[in-house]
């Protein structure tokens, strides 16, 4: 290691957003190498440009099976066991509601009940059919849909994590919009902001310090509408159709991978505050800081981060 102690920022737009690398060294070709990365993930998980490999599974719907590579379909088989959880809010199936209600997209609008009754019936994960040693997978309804723009993110930040520390750096952060994950612990950690909900700019309710973590965060603010005086944000509620309606406007999960964190963010946004603090202490491994309406920030518990509260307009409670 060079005993030269600065921090490298690299930075592209990829996937939609600006995307942030630091690294302990100075290396432009391993950044390049990283971004690459990023983008040959992107293009076999997206569902918002052709040809990926699950538009082609989703074209396929009700027709045949789709043979994808490895990583799509183990991504896959655990996007289906965290949404065949009783109860849980996180569907990989979800994609003809996402696809209706394009919020956050020109023409987004508020569906009428029936037409969102009829897509639920679309978006039984039970009816993603995998088959193991085809290596395929199968949507058994025309018009079903997977959408993996939930966890895409983390599980590609869990990959550049992987090949950071695989190229021999001790220490690398990477940001993808909402998915930080970080290797080693420059100067005792490295410092995240969290989001205020809602605010122009970079404005922060606090700053975490973590080592080796991921920390997500998923807002109802990210992306949105707004009819009649009714939010309308990009996180849906499969057993409604509607988009998930309770007293939060973010939840931000502190984890070892990424791919957990973007699952129990969409979790914990189903469950509240109380439910979700109660299943996470069966969890010691996930964290979550939730951010209340009421302008509440809630520690599930603290061990493997440090929060530093920084608007005195909320309230912290642990
Ligand atoms: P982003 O990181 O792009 O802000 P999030 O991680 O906050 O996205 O997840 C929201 C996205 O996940 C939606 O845009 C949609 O594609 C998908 N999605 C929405 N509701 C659900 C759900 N209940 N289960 C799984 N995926 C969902
Ligand atoms: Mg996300
Ligand atoms: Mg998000």
């Amino acid at each position: 290691m060079s005993s030269d102690h600065r921090i490298y920022s690299y930075s592209a737009v990829l996937m939609g957003s600006p995307i942030l690398l630091k690294l302990y060294s100075h290396n432009e070709a391993l950044a390049a190498q990283v971004f690459r990365l990023i983008k040959q993930y992107e293009d076999l998980l997206t569902v918002n440009r052709t040809p990926s490999q699950v538009m082609e599974i989703n074209h396929a719907a009700g027709r045949h099976p789709v043979t994808v590579s490895r990583p799509v379909f183990e991504l896959i088989r655990c996007a289906k066991a965290a949404s065949l959880v009783p109860g849980s809010a996180f569907n990989l199936a979800i994609g003809p509601l996402v696809k209706r209600w394009k919020i956050g997209f020109k023409g987004d609008s508020v569906p009428p009940a029936q037409e969102l009754a009829a897509l639920l019936a679309l978006t039984s994960p039970a009816e993603v059919c995998l088959d193991e040693e085809a290596g395929s997978v199968f949507l058994t309804r025309p018009g079903m849909e997977i959408d993996l723009g939930a966890i895409a993110k983390g599980y590609i930040a869990d990959r550049v994590r992987d090949y950071l520390r695989k190229a021999g750096e001790t220490a690398g952060l990477i940001n993808l919009g909402g998915n930080v994950q970080t290797l080693g612990s420059p100067e005792g950690g490295w410092t995240v902001g969290l989001k205020k909900p809602f605010s122009e700019g970079q404005a922060l309710v606090g700053a975490l310090v973590v080592s080796d973590k991921s920390v997500v965060t998923s807002g109802t603010y990210e992306r949105y509408f707004e009819r009649d005086g009714k939010c309308y944000h990009h996180i849906l509620d499969p057993r409604t159709g509607y988009p998930l309606d309770n007293e939060l406007d973010s939840v931000t999960v502190i984890s070892t991978d990424s791919l957990d964190g973007d699952i129990w963010t969409t979790l914990l946004y189903g469950m509240g505050v109380a439910k979700g603090c109660a299943a996470l202490r069966a969890r010691p491994d996930i964290e979550a800081i939730f951010v209340t309406r009421s302008q509440e920030v809630i520690l599930s518990s603290a061990r493997h981060f440090r929060f530093t509260l920084l608007d005195n307009t909320f309230r912290l409670t642990d």
